[in-house]
């Protein structure tokens, strides 16, 4: 054969994803379980199909491709990925690379690097489906070998920052669909963020969807320029065909998730890694979900006063999500610093904020200074480089103030609180837990570090 790259699994992912590497100039073929899928993918390919090669069969499809061979999987996480895996394997050459590309645990992909016996490389593929089509960030792992055999394709097809192809190895095994993990994990906060201030905006302060769709587009020309932020401007201001009214009316504020936000959050546990603003994104998606609980919460319990009494300024609450954002990603950032130190990764922290700077959901003007800001010394927080430390400087009032305005008012804003939470731990030199400390020898005669002398093992009197 003389394809330069195959692709199993033609759907939303990968038939975007096949379109993007034809149309970068390399030949392709193609296969689907289901094989009108492909057929349709072949009809539909239009001025490209001359670089597409449809295929009926796994064998056609490894006979097609050019030696050594290169296949890129893109089917579901999890089972799917093992059985194409299974059914594949047999028919390579000892040299041919299998590329899981779909978003799978990077636990599987640790797994399957290990035991699929021939190389092997797990991607992460972010931007949907537009971004399949147009320019993904890629976040590479598997050997370093393995990924320069194809890193000139797939840099050719992913996003570009300037001239920066957003595609980066990010280190051996499973470290790209982990880094890809961290990446839905800061989705998560950072969308929950806009939506803290959606609630203070339409609740506290009475804003009509359109109003606010109004606010988050000029916020989207200044320190929040975004991805997330310019869509959010662009859903407030929808309107619903049916009915004429705003299109937010009328979504059921039930949020739902695939899941890699709840695998970030629990490595964050495993490893010890403080990242509360995530955290409070999954669970609020998580009770999100239980309308009826809600609704027997408010019939009980009553909710805030229609308008905050104290409502902030519009600059106020710009400057709050501006110090909330940096909080969410001092605490992803550190996570991925903390993995990297644990699983022996070397995870290249300015570089990930690189790929980030397009192609991917959580892409933004901000990613480029955290890549400068990280550039200077990886293992430092987020907050504590000059740059950014000035930043939370300015904003970290305006944060409180929105906080405890919007507490106070019974409006949750549990994303932005736990990032602020976090923050006022990591300024106190002299934290809590002497009484923590204290209780735990009490209990269970656990022991604590005496400050003045450093005696270690040391006990209250209640001991003995
Ligand atoms: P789709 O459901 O659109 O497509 C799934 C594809 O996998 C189809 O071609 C389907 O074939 C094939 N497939 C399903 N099960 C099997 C199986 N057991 N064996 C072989 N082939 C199978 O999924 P997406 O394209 O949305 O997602 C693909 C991957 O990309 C997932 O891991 C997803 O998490 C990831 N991803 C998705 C993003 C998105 O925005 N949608 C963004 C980033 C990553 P058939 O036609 O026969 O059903």
């Amino acid at each position: 054969g003389t394809a330069e790259i195959g692709l199993i699994g033609l759907g939303t992912m990968g038939s975007a994803l096949a379109l993007n590497i034809a149309e970068k100039g390399f030949d392709i073929a193609v296969w689907n379980r289901t094989p009108e899928v492909t057929r349709d993918f072949a009809k539909e390919a239009g001025e490209l199909a001359p670089r597409v090669t449809p295929t009926e069969t796994l064998e056609e499809l490894v006979a097609a491709i050019a030696e050594p061979r290169a296949i890129i999987l893109m089917v579901p996480a999890g089972d799917p990925v093992d059985q194409q895996m299974a059914a594949l394997r047999p028919l390579l050459g000892p040299d041919d690379l299998i590329i899981d590309a779909g978003n799978a645990n990077f636990h599987d992909t640790n797994r399957r690097a290990a035991e699929d016996g021939g190389p092997f490389l797990g991607i992460g593929v972010s931007g949907g489906e537009e971004g399949a089509r147009h320019g993904p960030a890629i976040m590479g792992g598997g050997d370093r070998a393995n990924w320069d055999r194809v890193a000139h394709i797939l840099t050719a097809i992913s996003a570009k920052y300037q001239d920066h192809p957003c595609a980066a190895w990010m280190g051996e095994e499973g470290a790209g669909h982990f880094v890809k993990a961290v990446h839905n994990g800061i989705e998560y906060a950072d969308m929950q963020m806009i939506a803290e201030i959606y609630g203070i905006l339409r609740d506290g302060m009475g804003m009509e969807a359109a109003e606010i769709g109004d606010v988050f587009e000029r916020w989207n020309d200044g320190p929040l320029d975004s991805y997330l932020v310019e869509i959010s401007a662009k859903v407030a201001k929808a309107t619903d065909a049916a009915t004429g009214r705003p299109l937010l009316s009328v979504i059921e504020d039930a949020a739902g998730q695939k899941g890699t936000g709840r695998w970030t959050v629990i490595e964050a546990q495993h490893l010890g890694a403080p990242i509360p603003a995530i955290d409070s994104a999954v669970m609020a998606r998580n009770v999100s979900a239980r309308r009826d609980l809600r609704a027997e919460g408010e019939r009980l319990f009553g909710r805030g006063p229609e308008t905050m009494p104290d409502a902030p300024a519009l600059e106020t609450l710009e400057k709050a999500l501006i110090a909330g954002k940096i909080m969410c990603y001092a605490q992803g950032f550190s996570m991925i610093a903390r993995a990297s130190d644990q699983f022996g990764w070397a995870l290249p922290l300015p570089e990930i904020a690189r790929v980030w700077r397009a192609g991917c959901i959580i892409r933004s003007e901000m990613l480029n200074d955290m890549a400068s800001a990280l550039t200077d010394d990886p293992s430092r927080l987020l907050i504590f480089a000059p740059d950014f430390a000035e930043r939370v400087k300015d904003t970290q009032e305006s944060l409180r103030e929105t906080v405890i305005a919007a507490q106070r008012a019974g409006i949750a804003v549990p994303a932005l609180g736990s990032g602020l939470a976090w923050f006022d731990l990591i300024r106190t030199a002299r934290g809590t837990a002497d009484m923590i400390q204290g209780q735990r020898d009490f209990f269970g005669l656990h022991g604590f570090v005496r400050m003045d002398t450093g005696a270690t093992d040391q006990h209250g009197p209640w001991a003995g």
